[in-house]
């Protein structure tokens, strides 16, 4: 990535070692959200570039040096990486700020330092794995062989690219196998830089790619390619069906985190002390434009008035602003057309009859960032969890509160939903914990906390959120392939 004219980055795709423009010299802008500035011009790839590179990661692969070279080494640049990442903390974050809008301060504290992780976690992780043998008869040595995939195609959403790429770059590469990153076009600046990263921490060249373009174009090529053995793919459950139809002929293998529209159920017996400033933080982190969002907050009836206010009171005092600066909490939606369809939703609740209790208009600005794409923390009340505002993954600083009365209302109303990545559960009651938490039909439930993540524990959606599992030993399953190996002794 350079920089062309003032404030204006130059990125490229990332090919076998270095950066390369598109074949027909195509390029998209990229803006900041908090401002409506033109702040990059990225490469857009032609079919013909996506093949280039899936080839440059073919014969990386086929060729042999990363995925035959001794773990401890492949490991070992891998921990450099996350060094790297760590050396560059704040460049990256600065970036991931400018790009999605995200607060800055978030960015360099949580999402920054756990990229890194995600990395030197999987790299520790292979490392450290035993196999299996079994040792049945005296006449046969029957064990087992993990080998890498091949070559792995990672397609990563807008809302946390370099946390959420990394998550699956780091085991894709741990096993041995060579990638294809094809990062959200809306926010490819941090992302663009693995290569180089990559790169310096002496990973040879054609191992880690980055092709940049429009997903319906350059994501459909790389998920037809027939040099990609599978992809791994996080973003919105309608782009997850097309990637399974378009990768059917190639019979890829597939991982899938998809959208949520994930219940906050809050019992009588919640420390709402506790309890309140965690599900803000699960309804407006990141704008909203988190997949573990807790959109869909369930409050049991005698305690709802008292919940209803204090929650629109912390809701009030966030501080929405420009997302460079220290204070902030809250920043822009990542683009014009995702703010259009998160204001859309405010129309819906309008018409379904939802009972606003703060928030639906554009917060007071700066001057500086008055045309960016901002929404005031927007708090509805609704008594019929059939609406669309409850229903449908708005992605943005919009959630309703849904009054319930018993726990079997709750646990219904929870699951009333076509996604299950996860719920969360404020309960001082430990069987009732342990009750819902085995109810509720997602992948993670969280009790009394939010968005705790521990890398070794499984993290993935039932139902429409999603297919397969990452995290420890699940992500491995995924990126290696298992192989038996039977020897005759005599
Ligand atoms: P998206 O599906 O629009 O895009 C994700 C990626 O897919 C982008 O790189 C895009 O270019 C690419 N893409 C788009 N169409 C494609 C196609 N036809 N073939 C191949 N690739 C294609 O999602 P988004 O708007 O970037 O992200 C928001 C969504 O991601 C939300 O639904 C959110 O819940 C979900 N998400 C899920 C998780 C999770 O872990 N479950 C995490 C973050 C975001």
């Amino acid at each position: 990535m350079t920089t062309v004219e003032a404030n204006v980055k130059e990125v490229q795709h990332f090919i076998d070692g270095g950066y390369a423009a598109s074949s027909d010299n195509q390029t998209f802008e990229v803006k900041n959200p908090a401002t409506q500035e033109v702040i990059a011009v990225v490469a857009e790839a032609t079919e013909e570039d996506v093949e280039k590179v899936c080839k440059a990661a073919r014969l990386a692969f086929d060729s042999g040096p990363w995925r035959t070279m001794t773990v401890a080494e492949r490991c070992a640049k891998i921990r450099r990486m996350a060094d790297i990442i760590l050396e560059r903390k704040e460049e990256i974050a600065r970036l991931e700020a400018l790009d999605v809008g995200k607060p800055y301060s978030h960015a360099f504290t949580a999402e920054v330092p756990r990229a890194a992780h995600n990395l030197k976690f999987f790299a520790d992780f292979v490392e450290q794995r035993g196999g299996e043998t079994y040792p049945m008869e005296d006449a046969f040595l029957n064990y087992t062989r993990y080998e890498p995939v091949g070559v792995a195609g990672l397609i990563t959403p807008w809302n946390a690219p370099f946390m959420l790429t990394t998550w699956k770059l780091g085991p894709a590469l741990a096993a041995g196998n060579t990638i294809v990153i094809k990062p959200a076009e809306m926010t490819p600046l941090s992302v663009s830089l693995l290569g180089e990263i990559a790169k310096e921490a002496g990973i040879p060249d054609g191992v880690v790619n980055v092709v940049h373009g429009k997903g319906s174009v350059v994501g459909t090529a790389v998920t037809k390619n027939t040099d990609v053995d599978l992809i791994s793919f996080t973003g919105s459950t309608a782009t997850g069906k097309a990637i399974m139809r378009n990768g059917a002929d190639s019979l890829k293998k597939f991982s899938f985190e998809l959208g949520g529209k994930a219940a906050n159920i809050v019992f009588e017996d919640a420390d709402l002390e506790k309890a309140i400033p965690v599900s803000i933080q699960a309804a407006f982190l990141n704008s909203g434009q988190v997949c573990l969002a807790g959109s869909r907050i369930l409050v049991q009836r005698s305690i709802l008035d008292t919940f209803i206010e204090k929650f629109k009171a912390a809701a009030e005092a966030l501080v929405v602003g420009d997302p460079q600066a220290e204070e902030t909490k809250m920043g822009p939606l990542v683009s014009e057309e995702h703010f259009n369809k998160v204001k859309s939703y405010l129309d819906i609740a309008k018409e379904e009859g939802a009972q606003l209790v703060t928030g639906g208009s554009t917060p007071d600005l700066a001057a500086h960032i008055q045309n960016g794409y901002y929404l005031q923390p927007t708090v509805y009340v609704h008594d019929n969890p059939k609406a669309r505002i409850c229903q449908e993954e708005i992605f943005g600083p919009v959630v309703t509160i849904i009054p319930f009365d018993t726990e079997e209302e709750a646990l219904q109303i929870a699951n009333d939903t076509d996604y299950g990545l996860n719920g969360v559960v404020w309960t001082e009651n430990l069987k009732r914990a342990h009750r819902i938490s085995h109810g509720v039909r997602a992948g993670t439930i969280w009790v009394n906390c939010w968005f705790v993540r521990d890398l070794r524990a499984p993290f993935g959606g039932f139902k429409k959120s999603g297919i397969g599992r990452e995290g420890g030993h699940h992500s491995l399953e995924f990126f290696t392939e298992a192989k038996n190996i039977c020897i005759a002794l005599n």
